[in-house]
């Protein structure tokens, strides 16, 4: 099965990823998250990739697709993946279904988790990331059993850079302008599907597992 989630930043889309991948056992590739941990360890991409993130803007396609032709060549991606922050322009959805063509293979399911912008700016004030494993949680909807620590490999939490009321204005603004005409593109591919993200984060999962069919 292979699915991308949609959603301005903060919507919960890692959240929702994680959740589907443990459930059906395909990986999840989030590009955010390759970019963080490619900053952490100093590699070029990192060093490339950062000043565009600070600063709230997108990472150039050349910058993104190249990773991600690479990835889903990798032999854990045989059964499919879930994406999370990938595509996030036109010009990256386009690469992807060419690639995706030039296998026989297409996407299966595009789902979009709407929340309002006004909820956005209290959902990434909250969250908090461990740099170990990438696993999200929020101060208030998701708290980890302890605070400041990752429930899931003991990783130390942190706030993210790009998590501060100003570049999040930004990141919205781009995900406006940018990602938002993705929820078209797909819709005309017919594998577009939509929930609502306002609800809290198991009625979410919910909702996605009946709309795959479950
Ligand atoms: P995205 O990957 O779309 O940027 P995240 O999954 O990281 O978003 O979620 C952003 C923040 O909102 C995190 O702190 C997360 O714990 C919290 N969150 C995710 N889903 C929900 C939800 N349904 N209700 C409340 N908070 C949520
Ligand atoms: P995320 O973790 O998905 O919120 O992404 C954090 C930041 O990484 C974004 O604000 C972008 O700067 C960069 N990024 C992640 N995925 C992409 C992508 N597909 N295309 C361009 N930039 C990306």
């Amino acid at each position: 099965m292979k699915i991308i989630m949609l959603g301005a930043p903060g919507a919960g889309k890692g959240t929702q990823a994680k959740k589907i991948a443990d459930r059906y056992g395909i990986p999840h590739i989030s590009t955010g998250d390759i970019f963080r941990a490619n900053i952490k360890n100093g590699t070029e991409l990192g060093m490339k990739a950062k000043s565009y993130m600070d600063a709230g803007n997108l990472v150039p396609d050349s910058l993104t697709l190249e990773l991600v032709m690479d990835r889903i060549h990798q032999d854990d991606c045989q059964n499919g993946y879930v994406f999370d922050g990938f595509p996030r322009t036109i010009p990256q959805a386009e690469a992807l279904e060419e690639a995706l063509r030039a296998d026989g293979q297409s996407i299966d399911y595009a789902i979009d988790i709407e929340v309002p912008d006004e909820n956005i700016v209290t959902r990434m004030s909250g969250r908090r990331a461990c740099l170990g494993c990438g696993a999200t949680y929020h101060t208030v909807f998701a708290p980890p059993k302890t605070e400041g620590v990752c429930d899931r490999c003991g990783g130390e939490l942190t706030i993210r850079d790009d998590d501060k009321p100003e570049t999040v204005n930004k990141r919205l603004g781009v995900y406006h302008q940018q990602t938002q005409p993705l929820i078209d593109f797909y819709q005309d591919k017919g594998c577009l599907a939509q929930v609502d993200g306002t609800k809290d984060v198991e009625e979410v999962f919910q909702d996605i597992c009946e709309l795959l069919g479950e």
